[in-house]
């Protein structure tokens, strides 16, 4: 019997190496599998500019899962690479894959500063020079001494990458770009090109850089045994370089993968997708944005429209359909955070529909303890379980009033007992007259949130009145189902 496949990101900004992840998802493992996960995101797992205080996206030295001394400690914020392949392991035992948080864009903690000639960038515009080459001292020198060439005898140097924002000996911040290097083309057009994001740069047409990182990722594939990768930040990496990467990866095994590109804008996105040969789905950004304005409209958002211009409705097969992540914490670079009252709602917006893999967040399951952001375990649970059980079948769209809107899902005959109304409103509460199709027919609903205690009866012509109360959600199941 084919499930529901549910992704959950298992980890957020402000978890501390004392919260030791890597042994809380072996803990755990069972669990998440018995709700109804079926695929873990991990954080980047090898060793980052900070150490084990960094949440590593600094990524330093990508061969270090935990291993070796370096930048401080052997582990990582998460663990050791012992308990890493200890995780995945424990996953796949209960049947969840497990999608790896790769960061090629940068790389950040360099071993030694090296001296370069680079020409300095108009911040706002990329493409334009407000210097001549001048002589800089950039750190771009990685020998990892440590680890010994264990791995790989790979060593970074200058030439491997296009530019930086550090000038060592004129202790100054800016954007260099080195001589005799041009910022990729195929990446997002912000900034004239943003192609540079932070540290030191990737030069992704050194075709020394892209062997190595082909190297290097059928050697992680390989040595770890995870499943899928989540690429981080690919608006600032050249589109072919991607697609081309992804393309060898499927060489080692069947990955699937999906892409940070954070930009709201739908047209963007599709037309990354476009490049990719839509071989790299994409979170569902806009989405997201929606449901935080949904969240901060006190009641006034349009409901009928809280698909408009998202990928799931555009890009149906290639959303990744998230309410919130490690970036749109509170306090992080991309803050939007989704108002409490409405995330039941925003849940049951993306793991009750029919598109889209939703992405579960660590943070509002568990809660962000330094934010004072509250754990949502029982009703996210509740929601994860009905997209496991009943979320099956056709779906009928009663996405028609700027308040209460529902959506039926009508069950197949795969599933037993399945099928599912979800009504929710942004405003008042009250009913709406749905029509849930023959499947469903004479049949008792209860509201399986508990939310509306009455029951729901649905006439031989599939006709019943759904309730919700006011800024809430109801998920309304049939009554003396097998799961009840
Ligand atoms: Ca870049």
């Amino acid at each position: 019997m084919k499930e529901n496949r549910t992704l959950m990101q298992y980890f957020e900004w402000y978890l501390r190496p004392e919260n030791k992840l890597w042994q809380k998802v072996i803990a755990n493992a069972n669990y998440l599998e018995a709700i109804g996960i079926t695929d873990v995101w991990l954080p980047p797992a090898y060793k980052a500019a900070g150490g084990n205080q960094d949440a590593g996206y600094a990524a330093y030295d990508l061969y270090d899962l935990g291993e070796f001394n370096q930048k401080g400690s052997i582990e990582t914020k998460y663990g050791t690479k012992d308990e890493y392949l200890q995780a995945i392991n424990e996953l796949h035992r209960n049947n969840i894959e497990v999608y790896a948080d790769i960061v090629l864009n940068h790389k950040i903690g360099a071993d030694e500063p090296e001296t370069v000639y680079a020409s300095e960038e108009e911040n706002k515009n990329r493409n334009i020079d407000t210097s001549l080459p001048k002589k800089i001292t950039a750190w771009t020198k990685y020998n990892f001494t440590s680890r010994n060439n264990k791995y790989s005898d790979f060593k970074w140097n200058y030439k491997h990458f296009n530019g930086t924002d550090w000038d060592e000996s004129g202790r100054k911040n800016g954007i260099f770009r080195f001589s005799g290097k041009h910022w990729d083309q195929n990446v997002d057009k912000e900034n004239g090109n943003y192609d540079y994001l932070m540290g030191a740069d990737v030069d992704f047409n050194n075709p020394e850089v892209v062997e190595e990182l082909k190297n290097w990722g059928k050697w992680y594939l390989e040595f770890t045994g995870v499943d899928n990768f989540r690429l981080d930040a690919v608006k600032h990496i050249k589109s072919d370089f991607m697609a081309d990467w992804i393309r060898s990866m499927k060489e080692v095994k069947d990955i699937k993968c999906v892409g940070e590109y954070w930009n709201r804008d739908l047209e963007t996105l599709k037309n990354y997708i476009e490049r990719t040969n839509s071989t790299i789905p994409l979170f569902d950004v806009p989405l997201h944005y929606n449901l935080y304005e949904a969240s901060n409209a006190s009641g006034n958002y349009d409901m009928a429209r809280i698909f408009d211009k998202t990928l799931v409705k555009h890009r149906p097969q290639l959303a990744v359909t998230f309410v919130d992540n490690h970036d749109t914490e509170p306090g992080q670079a991309l803050f939007s955070w989704v108002q409490e009252w409405f995330k039941p709602l925003a849940y049951a917006l993306i793991l009750l529909r029919k598109d889209g893999l939703p992405c579960v967040f660590y943070g509002d399951y568990y809660g962000i303890p330094s934010q004072n952001i509250k754990p949502m375990e029982e009703k996210l649970e509740d929601l994860i379980k009905v997209r496991k059980y009943f979320a099956y079948g056709e779906q009928i769209d009663y996405l028609d009033d700027c308040n209460i809107i529902a959506w039926v899902r009508t069950g197949d005959k795969e599933h037993q007992d399945s099928g599912l109304i979800t009504i929710m409103s942004d405003g008042p509460g009250g009913g709406k007259t749905i029509n849930v199709g023959a499947n469903l027919a004479n049949t008792v609903f209860y509201d399986y949130t508990g939310n509306v205690k009455e029951n729901v009866y649905v006439d031989n012509e599939g006709n019943g009145i759904f309730y919700c109360n006011g800024g809430s959600v109801s998920v309304w199941v049939k009554k003396g189902n097998i799961y009840s």
